[in-house]
């Protein structure tokens, strides 16, 4: 079992990645599948007078600023479109994809952090009535039911608070919290670039393999966005994984080219 998260920057292939899907399963293999929806989610709220923006917390990490239209809009895209884009999809194929989101059966579990610390213009700053926060809790039991029973989970952001808010969570993150709670030994993240890159954006600067004691040294190497992916490998990591696959989503095969070793492997190595 191994868990495969599709990124939603432009340029993914979804059909290509819908066509390997739809043949790993006919071989038999089992997985679940994790998907955003960030670039479509930015034209939608642009279209709809609610302009997306971004913000970088003291610690250095990007993420939307997301209030309660922002929550609202994410589900019309999450939740909505790219969702059962992908279910008709691997419908389509002959794959019995369930689409569901954290917050039903409340899935995906964890704090909302209401108020977050960022850096504008060099300076300190408090936002309030942010609906973000991070998965703490899996529910593995339905998980589990939709497996036993032949459906293939596709799971999407937003998650669920304790006080049961819908909250944005990074669904790189997501996606290894539900690798760590199903104790899958492998995570497959597919993207619109090759794997983590030396120097962004030269694709020919690939780094191919780190071994996972390594990883902490390779935060500085990604910017921005890829930060979260690192940070999210991290905790994989520190979970169990075995082995962290970052891969491209925009070619031929690109669940099995991954597998294969194609893209960035960050794996644990005998004797560790
Ligand atoms: P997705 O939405 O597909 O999950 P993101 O857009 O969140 O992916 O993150 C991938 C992006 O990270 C790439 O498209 C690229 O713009 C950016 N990036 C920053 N630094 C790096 C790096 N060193 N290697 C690869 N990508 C990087």
């Amino acid at each position: 079992m191994f868990v495969l998260k599709i990124g939603g920057s432009a340029g993914i292939d979804y059909d290509l990645i819908a066509d390997d899907i739809a043949r790993l399963t006919q071989e038999g293999q089992q997985m679940i599948v994790v998907h955003g929806g960030s670039a479509l989610t930015n034209e939608v709220a642009t279209a709809l007078g609610h302009p997306p923006q971004f913000v970088t917390s003291v610690s250095g990490f990007s993420s939307r600023r997301t209030d309660r239209r922002t929550i609202e809009i994410f589900e019309m895209v999450y939740c909505g479109q790219m969702n059962k884009g992908l279910v008709e999809k691997l419908q389509a194929r002959g794959v019995n994809a369930i689409g569901l989101s954290g917050l039903d059966g409340r899935l995906w579990e964890g704090k909302r952090k209401s108020v977050i610390k960022i850096v504008e213009k060099g300076r300190r700053r408090v936002i309030r009535n942010d609906y973000t926060g991070k998965v703490e809790k899996v529910n593995t039991a339905l998980l589990n039911t939709l497996l036993l029973a032949g459906y293939l989970p596709l799971l999407t952001p937003p998650a669920i608070s304790y006080e049961s808010e819908a909250i944005n969570v990074d669904g790189d993150r997501a996606a290894a919290a539900t690798a760590i709670a199903m104790e899958a030994d492998t995570l497959v993240i597919l993207s619109n670039v090759p794997g983590l890159l030396k120097n962004f954006p030269d694709e020919s600067s690939l780094i191919r393999h780190i071994p996972a004691q390594k990883l902490d040294t390779f935060m500085d190497v990604a910017q921005d966005r890829m930060k979260k992916k690192v940070m999210g490998a991290q905790e994989a990591l520190a979970g169990g994984l075995k082995r962290i696959i970052f891969a491209d989503g925009r070619v031929e095969n690109p669940i099995q080219r991954a597998l294969a070793g194609e893209g960035t492997v960050i794996e644990v190595s005998a004797g560790f």
